[in-house]
């Protein structure tokens, strides 16, 4: 099976490298020169254009920041939809809107090309170790054609519904994730001023009913949860920038439909002002830093 895997940045390139050690062969296309370096030395094929990448493959898998990206790579002048034959798959794992990985699959279902949007969980490090959750939207038929190319990058597979539907759980699951990450910052800086240890606070509710994932895996705290960003001056996680994007694409599916986000739209104010602070490249556990007193 060939393989054209469009975006080799942060989660595309580990992502691409994970099929290159299955023994698959990777033809890969990306704006940026160092992605393409490290894709070269993990063995993929290089390709001056998506449309170059396409012509060799079965299948495309496209990992790109924004939704302008994914319409531009299957739609625009160089898209991969007007060299793909008949029959061909194409898997985007870029979160973005739901509506427009719909309007894309219209257009290649028009061509006898099957689509379907399969965002991901699990960042950089499940990226790597090849244990993402892919979040799938499709049919029976291309959930099941979908499956044997994700389980080399991934360890859950999950078929959320029809086209679109992988990217309501991906935004629905980050809408949480965005306001309980900021309710632990509150919860800890707040504790932290009225005298108790961190570290006592962080035991007592990792063993209530406080505990969540951003309380338990990646604590705010600094040196609270093993690995965590905060250990490491907030680097190398999940970008506040992604976050703000993912509650944008939330609040803006639910103006859609008038349901009320009245929690995501407060974070999202919070998130947006992190980034105005310079902090837009930093884990988004940073939220914390609006809680405490600016650093000397
Ligand atoms: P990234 O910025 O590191 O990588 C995106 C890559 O796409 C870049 O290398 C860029 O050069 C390339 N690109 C942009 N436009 C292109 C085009 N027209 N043609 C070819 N390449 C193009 O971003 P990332 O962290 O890899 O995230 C990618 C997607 O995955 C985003 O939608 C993000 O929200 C989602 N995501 C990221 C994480 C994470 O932890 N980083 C986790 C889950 C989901």
């Amino acid at each position: 099976m060939n393989i054209a895997f469009i975006g080799l940045g942060n989660m595309g390139g580990k992502m691409a490298q994970n099929l290159l050690k299955s023994g698959l062969t990777v033809y890969g296309f990306d704006l940026s020169e160092v992605a393409i370096q490290h894709f070269t030395e993990a063995g993929g094929i290089v390709c001056d254009s998506p449309q170059a990448a396409a012509q060799h493959a079965d299948v495309v898998i496209s990992m790109l920041p924004a939704a302008k990206h994914v319409k531009e790579v299957y739609l625009g002048e160089n898209g991969v939809l007007s060299v793909l034959k008949a029959g061909s798959l194409c898997i985007d794992s870029s979160t973005i809107d739901p509506q427009t990985i719909k309007d894309i699959a219209e257009v290649g279902a028009e061509k006898g090309i099957k689509i379907c949007d399969a965002p991901v969980s699990g960042g950089t490090i499940g990226a790597q170790a090849g244990t993402l959750t892919f979040m799938v939207g499709s049919d029976d038929a291309v959930f099941e054609q979908a499956k044997t190319v994700l389980q080399h990058m991934g360890k859950n597979i999950v078929h959320c519904g029809d086209v679109g539907a992988g990217q309501i759980a991906k935004i629905c699951n980050n809408l949480i994730l965005g306001i309980s990450m900021a309710a632990v910052a509150e919860g800890m800086a707040l504790g932290a001023k009225l005298g108790i240890d961190p570290q006592a606070l962080a035991g007592v509710v990792n063993s209530s009913s406080g505990r969540c994932w951003s309380s338990e895996v990646c604590n705010p705290w600094p040196d609270i949860s093993a690995n965590a960003p905060a250990g490491r001056g907030y680097t190398d996680g999940f970008a506040t920038q992604l976050m703000l994007k993912d509650l944008g694409l939330a609040i803006e599916a639910a103006g859609q439909v008038k349901q009320p986000i009245l929690l995501g739209g407060l974070v999202q104010q919070m998130y947006q002002q992190l980034c105005l602070q310079g902090n837009a490249h930093l884990d988004f556990s940073s939220i914390i830093q609006q809680y405490l007193p600016p650093q000397a």
